[in-house]
């Protein structure tokens, strides 16, 4: 038997969901299959995300889907010196990432959207102006083939090991996020502390040619807590996919590369490139002109290249740092000025609200202390 749909979407998580959301409101017919059996499981994602940004791209969670409300953010530097950003003013907040997912879930199916779940995708193939694919028993064709795969798509570099775990411990502070550098430790990332409510919190570490789980079993080491569940999942920082079309198919969320390749956070960007991706997509079936997609592209792009860029920029200075030059740069620029700057900013947009807080006084400071002449040219680049 074959089901026939304008769009057939390939993963079921935020990016699948969001854009088949959009695609049916916007008229279009739209099968979305989820390999899982249930939407939002296994859960992996922390959902630590600004409000702000779900509410540009019209996806607030529902009052349930809150776990957390954030006020601080501490960054341990490897010696054990901190600073504390007052987040407040951010909106900051913790979600039940599988509770937010259903709720998406359930948005699409009210627009029309079909939602299975239990159904891999195979590999689609196109027949003309068509493309196949096997979904679950079934044999789908439709006019648009979405790839919301996930980081099983993403491109290969930039992906990092990454373990979390969910814990109860009485020395969790209910309402900071802590983040803790060590380039031994977390080469290239960090260990985290997200407080999901009363003395619990979603911790992980992820770094480069780490084993995580062991990385992540030393931070813990000496802190008194229970795991409440296990989670690996490969992180990806690797910046955007430099094509959100392939062979004719689109990308969008963790596939195209939508993630910020700082701290691997995705949801916001996701959802905004499935909002613009539906957008053009069906603009494309509707009048037939596949070449309209390249707007999906540029629209995304002209909201987030340049912070991505930016954040690349950190992040490949961040990877050549040792420890020490990670504790005095935390010497250097931890003032009381950067810190109050950096709390009147924008969370998804923080590589950039980093550089504008320290300004070229700031980066001279930070290209002064470190050890290396190719990270001081890369800090005081562009
Ligand atoms: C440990 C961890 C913590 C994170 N914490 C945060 C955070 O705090 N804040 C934040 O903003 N982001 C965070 N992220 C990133 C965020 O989870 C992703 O960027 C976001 O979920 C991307 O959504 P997506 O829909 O593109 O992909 P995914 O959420 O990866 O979903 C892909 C979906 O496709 C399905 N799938 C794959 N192949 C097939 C197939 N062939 N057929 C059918 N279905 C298929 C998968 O089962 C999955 O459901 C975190 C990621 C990890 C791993």
């Amino acid at each position: 038997m074959t089901e026939s749909f304008d769009i057939l979407v390939a993963g079921g998580s935020i990016a699948g969901l969001a854009f088949a959301s959009e695609a049916a409101a916007r008229g279009a017919s739209v099968l979305v299959a989820e390999e899982h059996e249930e939407i939002g499981e296994p859960e992996k994602c922390d959902g630590l995300v600004s409000m702000r940004g779900l509410i540009r791209y019209g996806y607030p969670p529902d009052p349930e889907v809150v776990q957390n409300k954030i006020s601080s953010a501490v960054i341990h530097s490897p010696s054990g010196r901190h600073f504390a950003v007052n987040a407040s003013a951010l909106d900051v907040v913790v979600l039940d990432r599988s509770a937010f997912d259903k709720q998406a879930a359930a948005r699409a199916a009210s627009n029309g959207a079909v939602v299975r779940t239990g159904c891999r995708v195979g590999r689609p193939v196109r027949k003309g102006s068509a493309v196949e694919a096997a979904v679950g028993d079934v044999e789908v064709k439709a006019k648009l083939y979405v790839d919301a795969t996930g980081p099983a798509s993403s491109p290969r570099q930039g992906i990092l090991p990454a373990a979390k775990y969910e814990i109860e411990g009485n020395w969790i502070k209910e309402h900071v996020v802590e983040v803790f550098l060590d380039a031994a430790k977390y080469p290239g990332f960090f260990a985290w502390v997200i407080p999901y409510g009363k003395n619990r919190a979603k911790v992980g570490a992820a770094g480069h040619g780490v084993s995580p789980f062991k990385a992540l079993d030393s931070f813990l080491d000496g802190k008194d807590y229970s795991v409440i569940r296990k989670v690996s999942a490969p992180i990806y920082v690797g910046g955007p996919a430099p094509s959100f079309t392939v062979g004719g198919h689109v990308l969008v969320g963790e596939s195209a590369g939508q993630v910020k390749p700082t701290t691997a956070g995705g949801i916001m960007t996701s959802i905004a490139g499935a909002v613009a991706a539906a957008k053009w997509a069906c603009e494309s079936v509707r009048k037939g002109d596949y070449s309209l997609l390249g707007r999906y592209q540029r629209e995304w792009e002209s909201a987030f290249l340049k912070e991505m860029k930016t954040m690349l920029r950190l992040r490949s200075a961040f990877e050549n740092m040792s420890n020490s030059d990670l504790d005095s740069v935390f010497s250097a620029v931890a003032t009381p000025k950067l810190v109050m700057k950096l709390s009147q900013t924008d969370f998804d947009f923080h590589a950039s609200a980093l550089l504008g807080a320290l300004g070229v006084t700031g980066l001279l400071r930070v290209a002064k202390v470190v050890a290396s002449a190719e990270l001081r040219s890369l800090l005081m680049e562009g």
